[in-house]
C-alpha cells in the first residue's frame, strides 16, 4: 500500500465518527435521506459515495440510533431516517465530548488570538478638534 493511500485510509477512519455524529445531528432535527445527506456532507468537505453512506445509515439503524420509513417525495419513494430516543441520548453525550475536545484542540489557538494585537477603531481628530471619522490602527 502506498504511503498516500495509507494516510487517506487513516483520515477516513478518523472522520468516520465525525460523519456519524453529523448524520445523527441532522436526523435529530429533521428527517434525512441518503442523497440529501451526501450533499450536506459534501458541503462540509466530506466526499461520500452512496456505496459508503448507505451502509453507515443502515449501521446506525441496526444499532438503534436511527429509524427509517419510506416516504413519498415528488413522486419518488425515499427512505427517511430520524434519530430515535436512544440516538438523541447518544448525540447529547457525544456533544459534551465534542465540546471538551474542541476546547482542547483550539486552546492554544485562542491563546494566540488573545495575545495578538488587534486593530482597534479609534476616533481620528483633525487639528481643529472636529471629529473626522474613524480609522483602524493597531494598538
Ligand atoms: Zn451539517
Amino acid at each position: 500500500m502506498s504511503a498516500e493511500k495509507k494516510v487517506h485510509l487513516d483520515a477516513r477512519q478518523l472522520y468516520s465518527g465525525l460523519i456519524r455524529l453529523h448524520i445523527l445531528h441532522h436526523a435529530a432535527h429533521e428527517g434525512i435521506f441518503g442523497l440529501a445527506m451526501i450533499e450536506e456532507l459534501a458541503r462540509h468537505g466530506y466526499k461520500l459515495s452512496p456505496g459508503t453512506l448507505y451502509p453507515v445509515l443502515h449501521g446506525l439503524e441496526e444499532n438503534g440510533l436511527l429509524r427509517s420509513q419510506p416516504q413519498g417525495f415528488a413522486g419518488k419513494i425515499r427512505r427517511v431516517y430520524r434519530a430515535t430516543p436512544a440516538g438523541q441520548k447518544v448525540l447529547k453525550s457525544a456533544k459534551e465530548k465534542v465540546r471538551e475536545l474542541f476546547g482542547e484542540l483550539f486552546e492554544d489557538e485562542s491563546a494566540i488570538e488573545i495575545a495578538r494585537p488587534r486593530p482597534r477603531v479609534v476616533p481620528v481628530r483633525a487639528t481643529n478638534g472636529r471629529n473626522q471619522g474613524t480609522a483602524k490602527v493597531a494598538l
